[in-house]
């Protein structure tokens, strides 16, 4: 029996909502809160009748502190998903913390407007300091931890599939499968076709500005830092084939340096095909990825917002996407003093996705890990307080309830390696 409110209903929310509502014994009633509250009633409407869940919905500006406490305090919920942008993670967590009450999010804090001195002034010192320029990073969030633990309270970073399951795949390889881990690879393959030269698959400015930063790993205790797009593997994916894959920063890897000190080297890559990497590299060199407003007859616009506008909306290539994601971590270390390595994925099909919920898969595997991630705290599973990565807790009845709700997993005990 739990009060649920959830900040935002894109594509990652519409995917997590409709899942809560697959589990009404324990989501008994949830709040849609979005800046555009039509979204949410549409949705609600749509799930009238099909579900036990009490479903309510509210407007909300969740950049402001203030219109969130409002709607948390005439709420009551014993959590908030936030499942809006990562530009709202802290606004939402300071809310979270005056009414005392839980949090959680599928991605790691960034500014909207990076020209921001104070936030510029900060993230300078931490590029020097830490050795890798992506906009986004924990010691935002971190920061918080004192705090929530002082309150009692638990914040759940980063809940979608990655960061989120590859963390827990992480945990669970800690706890079963080795003594010590040496590396870490982590893969993100996307084989689905929607059909578009270009489109992004999840909100496309916080794509854009992903796949667009220098790429890092972490080896030897400290970051390794390169140019965008410039280690490329191929490897074969299972249920896929073989595609390219690069090397890219993903947050991640900050957390996973931190909770597994042993490693050696941890590397994120992901797959793109050629036709993305050639529009992006345009739009790039054109300046359509910049985040700075620039002055347009009369008014100020910014490029990557209006880029946004332009391309197809990720909620929509739903029906048009076919083929499967693979997306997982491949471990090498040490068990009981031998060599050995493993591998563990998830294989998803973008049209399975799309007849249960509506959605192709990378909004799936984002939202249905972040009911799950939900279904921890409310069921009392996950009980640390203080604010916390998925790695820090435990794995099993995690990963259990992916395999229950739609990402079951895979496992290779003799998989090929990525050079
Ligand atoms: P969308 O752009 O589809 O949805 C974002 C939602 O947030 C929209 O409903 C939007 O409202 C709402 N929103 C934006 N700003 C505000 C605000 N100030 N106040 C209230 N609501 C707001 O994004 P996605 O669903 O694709 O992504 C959601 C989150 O999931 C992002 O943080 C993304 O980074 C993360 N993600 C995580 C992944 C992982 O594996 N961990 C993978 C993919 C995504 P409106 O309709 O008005 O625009």
């Amino acid at each position: 029996m739990s009060r649920v409110l959830v900040i935002g209903c894109g594509g990652v929310a519409n995917v997590a909502i409709r899942k809560c509502c697959q589990v009404s014994e324990v989501f008994t009633e949830l709040c849609i809160a979005s800046r555009t509250k039509s979204k949410c009633d549409a949705l609600a409407a749509e799930l009238a009748g099909k579900t036990a869940t009490k479903i309510t919905t509210a407007q909300v500006d969740a950049d402001k502190v203030e219109e969130v406490v409002a709607l948390i305090k005439s709420y009551q919920p014993d959590l908030v998903m936030n499942i809006a942008l990562p530009y709202q993670d802290l606004t939402i967590m300071d809310a979270c913390l005056e009414c005392g009450v839980n949090y959680m999010d599928t991605a790691n804090y960034e500014p909207e407007d990076i020209e921001e001195p104070e936030w510029k002034a900060a993230y300078e010192k931490r590029c020097k300091e830490k050795g890798f320029s992506a906009y986004f990073d924990y010691t935002w969030q971190w920061a918080y931890r004192e705090k929530f633990e002082k309150a009692g309270l638990t914040a759940l970073l980063g809940c979608g599939f990655d960061p989120g399951v590859t963390q827990a795949y992480c945990a669970y390889a800690k706890k079963h499968e080795f003594d010590t881990i040496d590396t870490i690879d982590i893969l993100d393959c996307n084989g689905g076709d929607h059909g578009y030269p270009f489109a992004t698959n999840f909100n496309p400015e916080v794509n854009l500005r992903e796949v667009s930063a220098p790429g890092s790993y972490w080896e030897d205790g400290h970051w390794v830092e390169i140019p965008p797009m410039t280690i490329k593997r191929e490897y074969d994916f299972d249920q896929v084939g073989m595609k390219d894959m690069y090397l890219l920063h993903h947050e991640e890897i900050e957390s996973l340096a931190e909770n597994i000190p042993e490693v050696k080297r941890i590397r994120f890559f992901m797959t793109f095909g050629q036709s993305y990497l050639t529009h992006m590299k345009c739009l790039e060199n054109v300046g359509m990825l910049s985040t700075t407003p620039i002055e347009f007859e009369g008014r100020q616009i910014v490029p990557i917002k209006f880029l946004k506008a332009l391309l197809p909306d990720p909620a929509s290539l739903g029906p048009r996407t076919h083929g499967k994601t693979n997306i997982g971590c491949i471990f090498t270390g040490k068990k009981d003093g031998k060599d050995k390595t493993y591998y563990i994925y998830n294989v998803c099909d973008h049209q399975e996705c799309y007849k249960e919920v509506a959605s192709q898969a990378i909004s799936y595997t984002t939202g249905v890990p972040a009911m799950c991630g939900a279904l921890m705290l409310l069921t009392g599973k996950w009980t640390e307080k203080g604010v916390h990565t998925v790695e820090e807790f435990d794995p099993d009845p995690f990963l259990d309830a992916l395999d229950k709700y739609g990402l079951p997993r895979s496992e290779n005990h003799n998989p090929v390696l990525v050079d």
